[in-house]
């Protein structure tokens, strides 16, 4: 049995960390689709795909997750309708989406896929939103990823690129 989850994973945190380990519980494979993969370097999506790659197949090393899994980018396309079978077109064949995004999963379930919610863990800290606002403010962030994603971040200078995209360019 194989699982897929979806994500933006800007960037990849502890609550996403959490739900693959439920997930692992339940299936043998893990396919994890990095959407949006074409968007980086900007204040929603400052990382790119092949970054949120590194900070997600880390994470799982160092979490020891025993489970087969595949990381895969994918592109946005400009059409809902058409999407399932894009992502399916790009992933190892799957039976059940695991996710809590309303759109996504309304639809798979369209498609006439098993789609599994996730409880949520911890939302208003361990959520992407929060951690740009933080990295922004100077706040500490480390404590919401995985430790191999602060090493990431380090790597790519992500905190200071972040801070200079939202600088202005007016007087
Ligand atoms: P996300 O990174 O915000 O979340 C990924 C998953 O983790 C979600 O299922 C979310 O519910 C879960 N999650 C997040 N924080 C959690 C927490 N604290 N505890 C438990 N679970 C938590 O990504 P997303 O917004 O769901 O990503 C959906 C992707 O699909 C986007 O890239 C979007 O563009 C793409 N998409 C594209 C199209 C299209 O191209 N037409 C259509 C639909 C969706």
């Amino acid at each position: 049995m194989r699982g897929l989850l979806i994500g933006r994973f800007q960037p990849f945190h502890l609550g996403h960390m959490y739900v693959i380990e439920r997930i692992a519980e339940e299936v043998d494979e893990i396919v994890i689709a990095i959407g949006s993969a074409q968007k980086s370097h900007t204040l929603e999506n400052p990382f790119t795909a092949g970054e949120r790659l590194m900070m997600i197949f880390k994470s799982l090393q160092q979490n020891n997750v025993r489970r087969t899994w595949y990381v895969i980018p994918v592109n946005d396309i400009d059409n809902n309708s058409l999407w399932v079978s894009h992502i399916r077109s790009l992933t190892p064949p799957f039976h059940r989406v695991y996710s809590g995004n309303p759109l996504v999963k309304r639809l798979f379930r369209e498609a006439g896929k098993d789609v599994a919610t996730p409880p949520l863990y911890n939302r208003k800290e361990y959520s992407g939103s929060e951690i740009r606002r933080r990295m922004l403010a100077g706040e500490p962030w480390e404590e919401l990823v995985p430790e191999a994603v602060v090493e990431v971040v380090r790597e790519v200078d992500g905190v200071r690129r972040l801070r200079e995209l939202a600088e202005s360019d007016r007087a």
